[in-house]
């Protein structure tokens, strides 16, 4: 299959049902930085998308890092004197602080309290919090949760195992023509959070599930990390070939109703910068950020030190929706339609990659009489995309260079180029 049949093949209805069923399926899982949950989410999207799973031992240096100790949690609740679960992990996992120390003891409300985390300006949802590189322990509640309980003595058990073990990932690796790779990155360390971790985990498994189908120029390489150590793991033990990876995206926050934000890269003025911007632009509404060492996976890719073609896709930021961090980043907050738009997004991406290629008029002394050759009706309302390919094809403009000066759709463009490529008006360049 070629990327084009499958651009048109998929049927965003279906897409977007099968992304929200995996959103779904994971939703329950307590992921965190290692540990169970997590292997378990890679075991399952291992049904979707061809996964090397691989386990990296507690302690291994990682540069300026140590792979930290894997945590495991069974059951978590604080009871009250009644003996009833006032807190109770198995309600929503975002009950308990990730990577909590195990604990179980009696205590006064008040010497429980500083280890209660409320959003009192949204008092009922509960927030998510994590303490990964500080042994703590901690519950997460709503406020009107934590409004009504009474003085008096608690019990406090946190059921989890803070041990040696190791660091799980998820990798897929998809030969293409070329050993050139385009790099796909997504988190997989928060427990029940839809937006962010399982939309960006759900578009990635389903890019490599299609993507497998199809015959690429550039090979694909799909990353499934725990947030921060993954990729600083990652990049350690793949230091010597990371310089295969020409054009790098992070997927996170995808399912939500708001318009597409890219990131560029640390470079700036990458093909991949250039092809995403172009591409969201298309898509109407739309933000395009200046690079910034704060975020997820890019602040690894893009350390001085490796400076990759990497930026990151969203639609509404981290941080810029209220629901972010919250028990309301739920199953209603991402949407099939929004899913499957963002899936769109990415391949079109893929599709400017993939396709940009520079050429050379063959009748450039005047405009080469198109009507003469049906070429107008060829190409129908595209007659703007092909004005532009014939004047700028002068061996030193690719189509993405055009598509940004032009204002017009790579597919236009591309589609133009086609058809002047058959009459014979145009070929492509010798590579530089
Ligand atoms: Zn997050």
């Amino acid at each position: 299959m070629t990327l084009d049949e499958l651009r048109a093949g998929v049927d965003a209805a279906t897409l977007g049902r099968e992304l929200y069923d995996c959103v779904t399926d994971l939703y329950p899982l307590c992921r965190s930085l290692t540990g169970d949950g997590l292997r378990e989410t890679l075991r399952r999207l291992q049904r979707r998308v061809p996964l090397t799973v691989h386990e990296v031992p507690t302690g291994t240096p990682v540069f300026d890092w140590t792979v930290p100790k894997e945590w495991n949690i069974r059951d978590a609740w604080v009871k009250n004197a009644r003996g009833e679960r006032v807190i109770d992990f198995r309600r929503s996992n975002l009950h308990v602080v990730s990577y909590s120390v195990p604990v179980r003891r009696r205590m006064s409300l008040a010497q429980l309290r500083p280890h209660l985390h409320t959003l009192p300006d949204r008092p009922d949802w509960v927030p998510y919090r994590a303490s990964f590189f500080n042994e703590t322990w901690g519950f997460c509640l709503s406020q009107r949760q934590l409004d009504a309980l009474e003085d008096g003595e608690y019990e406090v058990c946190i059921d989890a195992s803070l041990e040696p073990g190791s660091l799980t990932y998820g990798e897929c690796y998809l030969p293409g023509e070329s050993s050139d790779e385009i790099l796909m990155s997504c988190h997989v360390c928060h427990p029940s959070l839809a937006n962010d971790n399982l939309s960006g985990i759900a578009i990635a498994a389903s890019l490599g599930h299609y993507l497998r189908q199809v015959s690429l120029r550039h090979s694909c390489r799909i990353l499934f990390l725990p947030g921060t150590i993954g990729p600083i793991t990652w990049l350690a033990r793949n230091e010597a070939a990371v310089g295969r990876i020409r054009h790098g995206l992070v997927l996170v926050c995808l399912g939500d109703a708001g318009r597409f934000t890219y990131k560029k890269s640390r470079r700036g003025d990458a093909v991949i910068d250039r092809a995403a911007a172009h591409v969201v632009r298309q898509a109407g509404d739309h933000v395009v950020e200046e690079f910034s060492p704060y975020g997820y996976a890019e602040r690894q890719y893009c350390s001085p030190g490796f400076n990759l073609p990497v930026g990151r896709l969203s639609r509404t930021p981290h941080g810029c929706f209220p629901e972010y961090h919250t028990s309301a980043d739920n199953l209603d907050f991402v949407r099939p339609g929004q899913l499957a738009g963002s899936f769109a997004a990415c391949l079109d991406i893929l599709d400017v990659l993939e396709h940009d290629r520079v050429y050379v008029n063959q009748s450039p002394r005047c405009e080469p009489q198109l009507g003469r050759r049906g070429l107008y009706r060829e190409v129908g309302a595209d007659e703007m995309a092909m004005l532009w390919v014939l004047n700028q094809s002068d061996g030193q403009h690719s189509l993405l260079d055009i598509a940004e000066r032009s204002g017009c759709a790579f597919p236009a463009l591309r589609r133009a180029a086609a058809a002047l490529e058959r009459h014979g008006l145009l070929k492509e360049a010798p590579v530089r």
